[in-house]
């Protein structure tokens, strides 16, 4: 087995030396395999350079590093994973999905808000303009009316006539744009 002229160890201890180094042997085992490299100048050769080699590769290698807080961050995480569900953490994950749907519907329902306001003022724009002629043109109908055709009147005629058709188009778009009805 101790043929000089090999080179390399005794085929039947290579892993044994291997294992040895590694401290992956049992005690056993490990004495005998001491003994043997005590008395065998070629397992001892090899084992000391497969030492070195070793201990270059992990002097050389890059070496990988957790984070300093690695071991806290886990610990908490498992500790989560691992408390059981209490009643309060549901509810409070019942909250969150409840606070979630309604900010959803509230931002669906200001943007209706802000259609209906911008339909409402292009509806007063477009019933001022109707009005504004249909004054122009007929005034006499304005005698019938209390107040006559005094000027302030006619403006409040006019205000009422576009509140309505404002309010009218908004509901019709489903969304009045008032700030207390917005949700
Ligand atoms: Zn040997």
């Amino acid at each position: 087995m101790n043929d000089p002229t090999l080179i390399g160890p005794c085929a039947d201890y290579e892993h044994d030396l291997v294992d040895l180094h590694d401290g992956d042997l049992p005690p056993e085992q490990a004495r005998a395999v001491r003994l043997h490299v005590e008395h065998c100048a070629r397992c001892r050769d090899w084992a000391r350079a497969f030492a070195a080699v070793d201990a270059q590769l992990a002097a050389d290698l890059p070496q990988a590093r957790l984070s300093t807080d690695f071991d806290a961050r886990l610990q908490a995480r498992l500790a989560e994973l691992t408390r059981p569900v209490v009643r309060g953490d549901l509810r409070s994950a019942v909250e969150r999905e409840h606070d979630s749907i309604v900010d959803t519907l509230r931002r669906g329902a200001r943007r209706n808000a802000l259609l209906g306001a911008i339909g409402s003022a292009t509806a007063m724009t477009c019933v001022f303009v109707a009005a504004r002629g249909l004054f122009r043109e007929a005034p006499g109908a304005l005698a019938s009316l209390p107040g006559g055709t005094e000027p302030w009147m006619m403006f409040g005629v006019a205000g009422v006539a576009i509140a309505i058709a404002g309010l009218a188009w908004s509901a019709a778009r489903n969304g009045l744009p008032l700030p207390g009805l917005a949700r």
